[in-house]
């Protein structure tokens, strides 16, 4: 069966779309990717619902997926947007043939079979929508927090993990298959529990059990950043020196009423223990503005700290009134206009951060990941450093040396961009 899918939204939506590809490839006829719709039996577009600017790229996309489909061609709709909007959509959308919500990726087959095909009994694996050389595993779904921005634990539930065996199993079989980064997600990494095995226990043991090159984290909820979990990525040079802390805020009052369970001071002395357990390592944060009832004042105190601590990696937000949120309800909103001057204030200082620390780099030998030729010229390859992750940071651009792609290569550091690297293989 030829398959042609789109995933939108975030690294865990990634790993749904796998699943559900994964459970269509058990079936007598397999399965096989496609990136020409027209060829396709099947179309797959996985939504992200979680704010408006997502709900209406979702539908663009669903709409256009729709015009272009013809007669036998099966449309197939799933994900965060159908959790939130499922009734509507079915109303309003008579052209998708399959709604599927969150938490059951796998079960697209069956639906898929009530519509055309056969299904024999045997294990589904994911089906890779990211470079083989790269993949996501999830330790566990949905959120327990309750930010009250945020739609998430409405979307996806509360938090589950799952067992560890079961997270060891799937990183032998990717890494047997080529996998040489695996980036552990999860909507709050931090909350994983597992007959009582921690985060940094289930690490210890998937450095312990499993032979992936690299390890990288992403979604550590700063308030549940322990010394025990920052030791053990200390003592393993297997996990990237890479932390992605999302700290929304520094402002104590906005982050009460985010809902966020820790404040300035906590956050103050989260990144100078970061500092000097983890002293090589590189932090990205998330930061949103425009938060009902941030002043000047608060707003001056969040571009303080990141103008303090120098962040590696910044993403900067603007709030988003959502209905379901309790935040919708909070007064002080913030002029459109003036969230926007916020957001583009810290991302020009985070510019200058950026551009100071990746000219620190030069000179440095570096382990590099190849992914492939620049879109700029297919003279040069380029690769990530352990300190870049995947689709969010910057790349290096290597100018001199050969390798194959997925191939992790030693690399000297010799010049600097803005977000990017330039190196040569040695
Ligand atoms: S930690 Fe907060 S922002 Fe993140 S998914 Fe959970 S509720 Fe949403």
């Amino acid at each position: 069966m030829k398959v042609f899918a789109i995933s939108l939204g975030c690294p865990k939506n990634t790993i749904d779309t796998e699943e559900a590809l994964g459970s269509l490839g058990s079936t007598n006829s397999g399965v096989k990717l496609t990136n020409n719709l027209q060829e396709a039996d099947l179309l797959i577009v996985n939504t992200c619902g979680f704010i408006e600017e997502a709900v209406s790229e979702s539908i663009d996309t669903i709409l256009a997926v729709a015009k272009e489909k013809t007669d036998g061609q099966i449309l197939v709709v799933m994900g965060c947007l159908v959790q939130r909007y499922g009734k509507d959509l079915k109303r309003e959308l008579p052209e998708v043939d399959i709604f599927l919500g969150t938490g059951s990726p796998r079960s697209l087959v069956s639906l898929v079979e009530e519509q055309a095909i056969q299904q024999v009994e045997s294990p589904c694996s994911r089906i890779l929508t990211t470079p083989p050389w790269r993949a996501y595993v999830k330790i566990s779904e949905g959120c327990s927090n309750r930010c009250t921005y945020c739609l998430i634990p409405m979307l996806r539930g509360k938090e589950i993990s799952r067992p560890i065996t079961e997270i060891v199993s799937e990183i032998n079989s990717l890494v047997s298959k080529g996998v040489k980064e695996i980036t552990l997600v999860a909507q709050d990494l931090t909350a994983y529990r597992n007959d009582g095995k921690t985060l940094a226990d289930l690490l210890e043991t998937l450095v312990e059990d499993t032979d992936s090159p690299w390890l990288r984290l992403l979604y550590l909820n700063p308030g549940k950043v322990n010394t025990k979990l920052l030791e053990t990525i200390a003592a393993n040079a297997v996990i990237c020196p890479y932390l992605d802390v999302p700290i929304q805020h520094a402002n104590t009052n906005i982050l009460r009423s985010m809902g966020r369970r820790y404040d300035n001071k906590y956050i103050e002395d989260l990144m100078s223990r970061i500092g000097s357990l983890l002293p090589h390592v590189s932090v990205r944060t998330t930061v949103m503005v425009g938060f009902p009832g941030e002043t000047e004042d608060d707003f001056q105190s969040l571009r303080n700290f990141v103008e303090k601590w120098e962040f590696d990696h910044l993403g900067c937000f603007i709030y988003s009134d959502e209905k379901e949120c309790a935040a919708n309800n909070l007064p002080g909103k913030v002029p459109p206009d003036t969230a926007m001057m916020r957001k583009d204030e810290i991302m020009s200082l985070q510019a200058r951060i950026s551009r100071a620390k990746k000219s620190d780099m030069v000179g440095r030998v570096e382990q590099v990941l190849v992914e492939g030729v620049s879109s700029e010229t297919e003279l040069l390859l380029v690769g990530r450093t352990r300190h870049q992750a995947p689709e969010i940071d910057g790349i290096v651009y290597l100018n001199k040396g050969t390798a194959d792609y997925g191939d992790i290569v030693t690399v000297k550091i010799t010049d600097s961009h803005v977000y990017d690297l330039v190196g040569e293989i040695i």
